[in-house]
């Protein structure tokens, strides 16, 4: 019987425009895509119009899919006989457990193949008018997920080398990061971070309701909270921020197609 492939593929920040030739490809020919919550409908529709879909993001009592549970799917389904699209926001080995995924298909032997996707990491600073590196501002990108107290003694992120790497000029995105954006931040100053070192915050990158929030590790979190950024967020610390300052008016419109307050800053949104 015919064994079918896994294929673990990026979607990309939410544009749909911004998934891969290769990505819109395997997505037309899957027998069946299992997707994550955060895939945008319009990827999905777009795309995979004659496949089966399963959103793994929730079970139909509303439950999120358990990581075995997509594990077994992603297996019995290519066993079955299906090619099988494994579709995850942004890029799949970026904090979206594609490595523990393909794991499990290797240990399964399960045919795989990895479609590298558009992180937000990048891409969310990126069209907000931030480049992650700069010659003159950064040399190095460090992204982190900011889920993690970080408090806790058994965290297992250094904020301390975190902050050091701040200080000599890098880039520090953090991803997941909105619920504890106030400790995150204040972590950084605890490690010697200046509290006028800029920052951002990237909600709904690439996506119609995307918007930015600037200011500094002293006040993106309360600036943020005042707004009522809401996940998905990406925040960026570092010189590099600054740089927003001097492109945005050419930036805006360049993309003033798009919809949505993309550029708005933090008193903007309150009065939307
Ligand atoms: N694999 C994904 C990241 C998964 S973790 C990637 O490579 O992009 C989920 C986090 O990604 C969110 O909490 C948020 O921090 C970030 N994120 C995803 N999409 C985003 C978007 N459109 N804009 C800003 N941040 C986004």
């Amino acid at each position: 019987m015919y064994q079918g492939t896994v294929y673990l593929v990026g979607a990309g920040p939410g544009d749909p425009e911004l998934l891969t030739v290769k990505a819109a490809r395997v997505l037309e020919t899957a027998d069946v895509v299992l997707h994550d919550a955060l895939v945008g409908d319009d990827v999905v529709d777009r795309y995979a119009d004659a496949t089966e879909h399963i959103d793994v993001g929730k079970d139909p009592n509303g439950e999120r899919t358990t990581q075995e549970e997509i594990n077994r799917l992603m297996v019995r389904k290519a066993r079955e006989g299906n090619d099988v699209v494994r579709l995850k926001g942004g890029d799949p080995t970026v904090f979206g457990r594609g490595g523990e995924e393909v794991e499990h298909l290797a240990r399964e032997g399960i045919p795989f193949e990895v479609v590298p996707g558009v992180t937000s990491a990048i891409a969310a600073p990126e069209v907000a008018g931030i480049p992650v590196t700069h010659r003159e501002h950064a040399s190095s990108l460090t992204v982190v997920t900011g889920h993690e107290d970080p408090t806790k003694d058994e965290s297992a992120i250094d904020w301390s080398a975190l902050a050091d790497c701040v200080v000599a000029g890098g880039t520090l995105v953090v991803l997941m990061g909105v619920g504890r954006m106030a400790d995150n931040a204040r972590a950084l100053r605890e490690h010697g971070v200046p509290a006028e070192t800029p920052a951002a915050v990237v909600e709904q990158a690439t996506c119609d309701e995307e918007f930015t929030v600037t200011g500094t590790v002293g006040t993106i979190a309360e600036r943020s909270g005042e707004v009522g950024v809401e996940p998905p967020a990406a925040t960026v610390f570092g010189d590099v921020v600054g740089v927003r300052d001097q492109v945005v008016d050419c930036l805006e419109g360049a993309t003033a197609a798009r919809a949505g307050p993309w550029n708005a800053t933090a008193s903007d949104k309150g009065s939307e």
